[in-house]
């Protein structure tokens, strides 16, 4: 329990306006945000307050050069009311990283972590029990700092916003392997939560959907021939029996998903590999009928299914299973999260 964190409660609640069984994605916010300054050197002690815009000087230095960073998780409900985060330390450390490579000041654990417990601890009637629903976390850092010069800002933000969410979109998608645009370069920010890198993948992905599809799978920024990752999510390959990701290197974002889904992977006794996938192998293996699945994984949709992909203008399908690598791996990270199974793994952690 956290009771140094001074809280501000809002004068009125907006949880009777929400529609808990028609939830979408990220769209309706609780009534507090954690909000914590950094100023002087230092970053001040996290406080709640009642969910607010937030006022800036058309200088920030945010809006012209990008200093921003963010996180995303959730936390669920099991059926004894009990509140659960997943590996939140896991999303602490990744803040420092990203801040780190963006020349933010990184923040102290205990700012982080007492912060995010007492805030869901505070907001934790706002997390939903449908099934699959979550509460979804959103911290992030940015410059609040005035200044038209090219540099560092003085002054940043941390807040901490949450979103009652129903669950993700659960249909299977249809990707492109992108041989034009690159995600991230060598030396780059795409293994940090950056703000802009996401805005770069915007339009690419607004040409794929132009010709149908709903994702890019981005590729290797140099060759455009080994597969690397998806919008949000770390991508997964299954050929024969086999479960394949590409090694995590400075151009593809450490997914606290993807390295659980190995952990799973590895406990059920599939065979994993972590390696270099090729577009000329995941082609051979759609043709010769190997490649048994693909899909996404990450926070938000746990586990995306990906149905087909297209490359140089033609469209592979992936076979419909029975029991696929998907279903059983999404079921077992959920199963821990939710506090439905054991979790021999020690992921789980209790909001109290
Ligand atoms: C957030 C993100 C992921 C998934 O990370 P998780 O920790 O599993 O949520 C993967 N790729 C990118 C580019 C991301 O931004």
């Amino acid at each position: 329990m956290v009771n140094n964190i001074a809280i501000e409660k809002a004068k009125t609640s907006k949880i009777k306006d929400v529609d808990f069984d028609n939830l979408s994605f990220g769209s309706v916010y609780t009534d507090h945000m954690l909000v914590c300054d950094y100023k002087n050197g230092e970053w001040s002690a996290p406080k709640i307050v009642p969910y607010q815009p937030i006022t800036l000087d058309p200088s920030a230095k945010i809006f012209h050069y990008g200093q921003s960073i963010f996180e995303g998780m959730k936390a669920y409900k099991d059926e004894d009311e009990k509140v659960w985060l997943f590996r939140p330390l896991e999303n602490f450390k990744r803040l420092n990283k990203s801040a780190k490579r963006l020349a933010i000041p990184e923040l102290p654990e205990a700012h982080f972590m007492e912060g995010l417990m007492a805030l869901v601890h505070l907001e934790s009637d706002w997390i939903p029990k449908n099934p699959g629903s979550s509460l979804y976390i959103r911290p992030f850092v940015f410059a609040s700092g005035k200044g038209f010069h090219a540099s560092p800002a003085g002054e940043y933000k941390f807040i901490i916003a949450c979103a009652p969410s129903g669950a993700y979109f659960s249909g299977k998608v249809k990707v492109l392997i992108e041989q034009t645009y690159s995600r991230a370069a060598n030396g780059g920010v795409g293994y940090a939560k950056a703000g802009g890198n996401y805005a770069g993948q915007f339009y690419p992905t607004q040409l794929a959907a132009e010709k149908g599809y709903q994702q890019v799978i981005w590729t290797d920024d140099n060759t455009h021939e080994f597969i690397e990752e998806a919008g949000a999510m770390n991508v997964f390959v299954r050929i024969n029996d086999t479960l394949l990701t590409a090694p995590t290197n400075d151009r593809i974002l450490d997914g606290i998903t993807r390295k659980s889904i190995l952990d799973i992977a590895k406990d059920e006794g599939i065979k994993t590999e972590v390696r270099k996938v090729s577009v000329h192998e995941l082609v051979e293996a759609a043709k010769n009928g190997s490649l048994k699945e693909m899909f996404g994984a990450g926070t938000a949709a746990v586990v995306s299914p990906i149905s087909a992909f297209g490359y140089e203008g033609v469209d592979y399908d992936l076979p419909e299973l029975a029991d696929s690598y998907a279903s059983r791996l999404k079921k077992r990270i959920t199963d821990i999260q939710y506090n439905r199974a054991e979790d021999k793994f020690g992921w789980r952690h209790e909001v109290i």
